[in-house]
């Protein structure tokens, strides 16, 4: 056995998984919510991984990986935890204040409780490194950028790399030969044009507000929206904060920011809800059409994460649309609920279209070894 944690842990959450690498076989999985301490957490989650299973029981990781949200663009892969790392962490903070803190709190408690193995910090930013200048500059100042380091990162980039791995082991084709857009639509959702392997083009920018429609984002909007508002309306830093990230998409447009909520209240007739997901696959079609542009070519269009893996719906208002594009989708395969890695796009079609169930945690593992064994 080759045991390795895997630790997503944020403000006040903790999800692990322990995965059996010999077999990549999950031996524990779990969700610890309302965390306050993350130490206690941590003694909580090792209690319940013994309890769970007698076989587990004084079980020891012999690596712990870590996602960590923000690595800025000091890290382009997985790191081995250090005194510096952890300090680079910290100060990468006020990029994403919402997530560096609880990913470093649950890195020290990680730490405390297992000493004497590598901690390994994986990025969701790293992937999104190799974009180019002209992808990532916003045309504003460059001093002004600069000096902020304000810059399209990225995020899902685990996700963006497992699924566009999946993608070439499931073509039975070399990844480095392939032109793919991943669509990674859960409850935050982005699209993410890669080309031999390397993002070259993300939906989500310096934070994960740009973009798709999500469940409680906004997505693209015009940037003057917010001066409007805070001159018109008084809106504060933290109302504009509050508005975009949780009052908007789904939810703003619908009250309901669970897609199948929303899918059910239009099925039952409900204009909003209806409306709701036309300007959802709206805008995934506008960036499928301009990553295609990108790309200068196009082998595969894969959905994955909740909506993705889970909405014929949603994949079917997306794609049927885009006939002239040389997409097709096979109703019936379509309509196939559950399963794994399949496509659902027409015989002979010139792109295929996929759906293939990310697996973060899967990824860091296989990540995090790569970096130990190197
Ligand atoms: P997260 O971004 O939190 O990891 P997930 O990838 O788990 O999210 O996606 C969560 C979203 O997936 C939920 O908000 C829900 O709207 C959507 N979802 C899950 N199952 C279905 C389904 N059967 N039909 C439509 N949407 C679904």
């Amino acid at each position: 056995m080759k045991p390795i944690l895997v630790v997503n842990s944020g403000s006040s959450s903790l999800k692990y998984q322990l995965i059996d690498m010999v077999t990549e076989e999950v031996l524990a999985h779990g969700l610890l919510e309302r965390v306050s301490d993350h130490g206690v957490a941590f003694a909580q989650m090792l209690k319940e991984i013994a309890a769970g299973e007698p076989r587990l029981e004084g079980i020891s990781p012999v690596a712990v990986g870590h996602r960590v949200v923000h690595g800025g663009t000091a890290f382009s892969q997985a790191t081995v935890v250090t005194d510096q790392v952890l300090t680079q962490i910290h100060e990468l903070a006020s990029l994403a204040p919402l997530h560096n803190p609880g990913n470093l709190a649950g890195i020290e408690a990680a730490i405390a409780a297992f000493p004497d193995v590598p901690h390994v910090a994986v990025f969701d930013t790293a992937f999104h490194q190799s974009l180019a200048p002209a992808s990532y500059t916003y045309a504003i100042d460059t001093a002004v950028a600069s000096k902020h380091h304000i810059r399209r990162y990225g995020f899902h980039g685990t996700s963006h790399s497992y699924v566009a791995s999946r993608t070439a082991e499931f073509l039975g084709r070399d990844l480095a030969d392939l032109k793919i857009i991943v669509l990674h639509l859960g409850n935050g959702a982005s699209a993410c044009a890669i080309d031999c392997g390397r993002s070259i083009e993300t939906s989500m920018g310096m934070t994960p507000l740009e973009g798709l429609v999500m469940g409680s984002r906004s997505g693209d909007l015009d940037p003057a929206i917010l001066m409007y508002l805070s001159r018109v309306a008084d809106y504060t830093p933290d109302q504009l904060d509050l508005l975009l990230n949780r009052e908007s998409g789904l939810v703003g447009l619908t009250g309901l920011n669970d897609m199948r909520d929303v899918s059910l209240a239009a099925t039952a007739g409900d204009p909003r809800s209806t409306l709701a997901l036309e300007i959802y696959a709206h805008r995934i079609r506008h960036y499928v059409g301009a990553y295609f542009a990108l790309l200068g070519g196009l082998d595969a269009v894969v959905f994955t994460a909740g909506v993705g893996e889970n909405s014929a719906d949603v994949r079917a208002r997306v794609i049927v649309p885009l006939a002239h594009l040389g997409l097709t989708l096979d109703e019936s395969r379509n309509a196939v609920s559950g399963g794994g890695a399949r496509k659902i796009s027409g015989e002979g079609a010139a792109v295929s279209v996929l759906v293939i169930p990310t697996n973060e945690e899967l990824e860091i593992a296989r990540q995090l070894l790569d970096v130990l064994e190197a």
